[in-house]
């Protein structure tokens, strides 16, 4: 069983909480000359700093408090985006928790590659598979609940 195609341009999506909007850019700026060739998306106002100090189509949804979680997560679960980078704030509360655990519950249901860091985000957009076509093993998501026992790799459970 395999998940769903993903194109060498990839739709990455880019989310970050207030304390790590400085990461994100900084990020976004070290990897600009791999960016630049893929579908960018954010939430709203981690777009507008990325759109402006890069000067980057970035398509923006709602703020993250505001619903763009959601509609992020929405999207992955419809196949519209294809990677995450979602720097989440570990040090802070955030009024949205339940829309920032909800995505990240999304993305995993769905097999999307997700960093919530900078240094995974370094490794994705380090790995040849961002800029080739790449066809994902089936997800949580993709499997019927029978298809999913555990009985189905011969291993008794303990
Ligand atoms: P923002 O949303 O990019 O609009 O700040 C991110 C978030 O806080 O979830």
């Amino acid at each position: 069983m395999v998940g769903p195609m993903m194109n060498q341009r990839k739709r990455i999506v880019m989310i970050a909480h207030d304390n790590r909007k400085l990461d994100m850019l900084e990020w976004a700026r070290d990897h600009y000359e791999v960016l630049r060739h893929h579908e960018l998306h954010a939430t709203g106002t981690t777009g507008g700093i990325i759109a402006e100090d890069l000067g980057l189509d970035v398509h923006r949804f709602l703020s993250g408090p505001l619903g763009g979680d959601q509609q992020v997560g929405a999207a992955l679960a419809e196949g519209r985006l294809d990677v995450v980078i979602f720097f989440w704030d570990p040090l802070e509360p955030q009024p949205h928790d339940v829309g920032v655990k909800a995505l990240l519950r999304i993305a995993v249901v769905h097999n999307c590659p997700i960093a919530c860091n900078r240094a995974t985000a370094d490794f994705l957009l380090a790995s040849p598979l961002i800029n080739e076509d790449y066809r994902p093993a089936a997800s949580p998501g993709d499997l019927a609940p029978e298809e999913r026992h555990i009985s189905d790799i011969g291993v008794a459970a303990r």
